[in-house]
């Protein structure tokens, strides 16, 4: 009854002839065509689906991340702010760029704490605000807090295909908007990510730097009719003034993401349903709460987060141990050994700060896989596994209590 949570979704069947025609004529890199490479091609599309001017696909998330500190052209040694609750391939990309990372707290519902990001602010010289696991950071606080001091914003929106905060799309909101085609992400390509923003000028720099040598810039072309210029004036302003890193995608990657694009609506869609149905349903359990979305946020999720509520160290490790026994594996972020989203594990990060909040939430906090193809039935019984672990771990104590 419970499923393999672990599987992917197959690739739609459309990437096969396109992969097939890539085969036969070997016109496998970004810049061998004269025009309309696949990847080009899904630059263009993944735009206008976000509503972005431009868009420029790479190999990961965290190359989108390290491109767009690098194309903000801070100092050597600025300092950049993330929240303390990620993936370490977020402060890692801001020490690949020769920058510090700043932690800040981050609460029970895994969301930035705005109090301690207000505080922490002075000294900054951007942020990103990494959505991690498509949970959703006030956003209209942290722009408004940022603009006024002319801070910008880059999103790691990798696992947040498909959000919306007060109905724009996240990952357009920041000045930049990074997103991840890892396997377990919304669209899955086993690797590669892209950028999108509306700023000419720091685009023209991303797209340098991943690896555009020579003109290979001139295929990268702005939204349709756009007949301002902006974008070849600052190619032009660039032209030879910036290290090229290579990290561009490859052709065979587009292939496999372009029709997959089409299916994101579905995907989010059974995504939510799956999570809000078993949500609703273990949030009965007295030893477990899953924390409510924000107001303006409406949610792409495929995996879930909850806390377990009362319990020891102890408990929560035999709530997991009978969980996986019943077929659900659940990970505690802050109690499973090396976790690379737990902070005090990034012993690379120049300035390992204490964060008692995000500690606390990490060492309660549960992390299981539900993906979108899940049906109501299976979710149900996921559910059930989760709450039953709890009661049998906890009832004993409640017996006795009582
Ligand atoms: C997956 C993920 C990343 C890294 O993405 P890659 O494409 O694997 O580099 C960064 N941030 C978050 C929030 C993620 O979920």
């Amino acid at each position: 009854m419970i499923p393999n949570m672990h599987d992917a979704e197959a690739i739609p069947a459309e990437a096969r002839a396109e992969i097939d025609r890539l085969f036969a004529s070997g016109d496998l890199f970004r810049y061998h065509a004269a025009e309309d490479a696949p990847v080009s091609l899904l630059e263009r599309e993944f735009a206008d689906f976000m509503g972005s001017k431009y868009a420029l696909a790479v190999s990961s998330c965290s190359a989108a991340l390290f491109l767009s500190l690098v194309a903000l052209d801070l100092p050597q040694g600025a300092r950049v702010m993330i929240p303390g609750f990620t993936f370490a391939a977020v402060p890692s990309s801001i020490v690949h760029a020769g920058l510090v990372p700043v932690l800040c707290e981050v609460g029970d519902n895994y969301r930035i704490d705005m109090d301690d990001f207000a505080a922490r602010l002075d000294g900054v010289s951007a942020v990103i605000v990494s959505h991690m696991r498509g949970h959703t950071s006030d956003m209209d606080a942290i722009m408004a807090l940022c603009d006024d001091r002319g801070i910008p914003v880059i999103e790691d929106a990798a696992h947040s295909l498909g959000t919306l905060w007060g109905g724009r799309k996240i990952g357009t909101i920041g000045k930049v908007g990074c997103f991840s085609f890892q396997s377990y992400k919304l669209i899955n390509a086993g690797e590669g990510g892209i950028l999108v923003s509306d700023d000419a000028d720091l685009i023209a720099r991303a797209v340098i730097l991943s690896g555009a040598y020579e003109h290979a810039w001139k295929k990268h072309k702005g939204p349709k009719g756009d007949n301002t210029g902006a974008l070849d004036a600052a190619f032009a302003r660039w032209q030879n003034k910036l290290p090229l890193y290579n990290l561009r995608m490859s052709n065979l990657s587009a292939a496999v993401i372009r029709p997959q694009i089409a299916h994101v609506p579905r995907r989010v869609a059974d995504g939510r349903r799956n999570h809000d149905h078993v949500a609703q349903l273990i949030g009965q359990s007295p030893w477990i709460d899953v924390p409510a979305k924000l107001g303006p946020e409406e949610r792409a999720p495929d995996s879930l987060q909850f806390n377990l509520v009362g319990m020891t160290d102890a408990d929560v490790r035999d709530f997991v141990a009978r969980a996986e026994a019943q077929g659900v594996k659940v990970q505690v972020f802050g109690l499973s050994q090396d976790n690379a989203r737990a902070y005090w594990n990034w012993q690379f990060l120049p300035e390992m700060p204490d964060l008692p909040k995000t500690r606390a939430m990490l060492m309660r906090a549960c992390d299981t896989r539900l993906p979108a193809k899940l049906t109501p039935e299976q979710c149900t019984a996921v559910a059930a596994v989760l709450t039953d672990a709890a009661a049998k771990t906890m009832e004993p104590v409640r017996a006795y209590g009582t």
